[in-house]
């Protein structure tokens, strides 16, 4: 018998994404430290300089000379890597200071780091739904693939409710024995569209059908209330909420992930999630790092003030052009395609005639029929970036002939 043609599996699996016209193409770029949002990109035609305009990296935390100069720093004094996992050597001074600086931001007693939120999520949803007998986890239906992830290798029933939709979700928990253990899954901040959900709502159906909450500020962390601690802290719930994830790699601009809860749930996540004992330590520069920009930004407003100032700058040139912004109430800028060929097109189009890089954003991660160019404008985009770029928005809308939105009398 011959052997499966194995390479005619992977063929056709790759060969899907391109009639799908969602195949992926990454841009090949240089970040240069005190340069962001600009940037190098290594094209097909040699190297050229751009503007990023779809970076996580919120606030520009990345580049800021705390963050970079305790990473050297500490790389200097400690040496690259941790040598081990938490449990075996590699329970680094630095990666527990920065647990301590983590709890203290959400009020809770103790906070987790994972090697990245992706990891945090998929490990602490999992474990907590897992340990609660017979738990019930209600999602929002826009959760992201982390949480998703959770949620499948938890094992537990799950519930599906419609996205920041109160009366289902309450429908959904209304149906259930109120001493079922249930666990609510949820987003402060959507990304994609850039909404927010109704936390005190949520919270308050909790309390009512005896429900724990576990909400996800991965957009959110850095950037809202008066110390960054996310949405939740803005509206004074952190104390409702039983656990809070967050990441260190986008508006704090470093890299992993982590949680922050109550001393038992830490530790049961602690003392069972595959996902965090059967990994290695971040290294410690990257602790360092990270714990620098969390205690930057604690104390530091100037950076989410210019964020949301540049945001909505952004939103209202654009839509003075007739540019179809998809508005919400955060940071984030997304612009309606609908299409994914012409997604593409139109980020191809800015980046090759307009050196203006922003990636299309296509199913799954959003709807398809909803596919856009999502921007995120962070403090270092100037009025005068702005401005260019609403200028190559419309020549590319033009050339592309996209749709446009009837332009409200300013
Ligand atoms: C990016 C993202 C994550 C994953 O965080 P990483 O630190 O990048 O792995 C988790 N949740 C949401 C909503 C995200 O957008």
């Amino acid at each position: 018998m011959a052997k499966p043609a194995y390479g005619a599996f992977f063929e056709k699996a790759v060969e899907k994404l391109h009639s799908e016209r969602r195949y992926r193409v990454f841009a090949d770029l240089e970040r240069v430290n005190g340069r962001f949002p600009h940037a190098l990109w290594h094209s097909p035609e040699g190297v050229k300089e751009i503007t990023v305009w779809c970076s996580n990296d919120y606030l520009g935390m990345g580049q800021h000379p705390d963050v970079v100069g305790a990473m050297a720093q500490t790389a200097l004094t400690t040496g690259a890597g941790a040598g081990g996992t938490r449990n075996i050597s590699g329970n680094h001074h630095p990666i527990v200071v920065l647990e301590e600086e983590l709890a203290d931001l959400h009020g809770k007693d103790a906070a987790l780091v994972f090697t990245s939120g992706f990891v945090s999520n998929e490990a602490a949803i999992s474990t907590i739904a897992g340990v609660l007998p017979d738990c019930l986890i209600l999602s929002d239906e826009l959760n992201h693939a982390s949480m998703i992830a959770g949620v499948r290798h938890s094992g537990c029933e799950k519930k599906i409710f419609r996205h920041n939709d109160l009366d289902h979700l309450e429908s959904l928990l209304r149906a259930e024995d109120r001493a079922r253990p249930k666990l609510i899954v949820f987003e402060s901040i959507y990304s994609m569209d850039g909404d927010i959900a109704p936390i005190a709502a949520i919270c308050d159906l909790a309390e009512r059908y005896g429900a724990m909450t576990y909400i996800d500020e991965v957009h959110a962390v850095g950037m809202y209330g008066a110390r960054g601690a996310g949405v939740a802290e803005r509206e004074g719930l952190m104390d409702r909420i039983d656990v809070i994830e967050g990441t260190l790699a986008k508006g704090f601009g470093v890299v992993g992930g982590y949680i922050a809860a109550s001393k038992l749930i830490v530790d049961t996540v602690r003392s069972y999630a595959p996902g965090f004992i059967f990994t290695s330590t971040l290294p410690p520069a990257v602790a360092a790092a990270a714990c620098a920009s969390v205690r930057h930004l604690k104390t530091s407003s100037v950076e989410r003030e210019a964020q949301q100032r540049q945001a909505e700058t952004a939103k209202r040139v654009l839509l003075s052009r007739g540019l179809p912004v998809m508005m919400g109430d955060t940071h984030i800028v997304p612009l309606l395609v609908g299409d994914p060929s012409l997604a593409k097109a139109a980020s191809d189009r800015l980046l090759e005639k307009h050196r203006i890089y922003v990636q299309p954003i296509n199913f799954p991660t959003v709807p398809r029929g909803t596919e856009r160019l999502r921007f995120t404008p962070t403090p270092f985009h100037s009025d005068d970036l702005i401005h260019n770029l609403a200028d190559a928005l419309d020549e590319v809308w033009s050339a592309l002939q996209l749709k446009r939105i009837s332009v409200a009398a300013e």
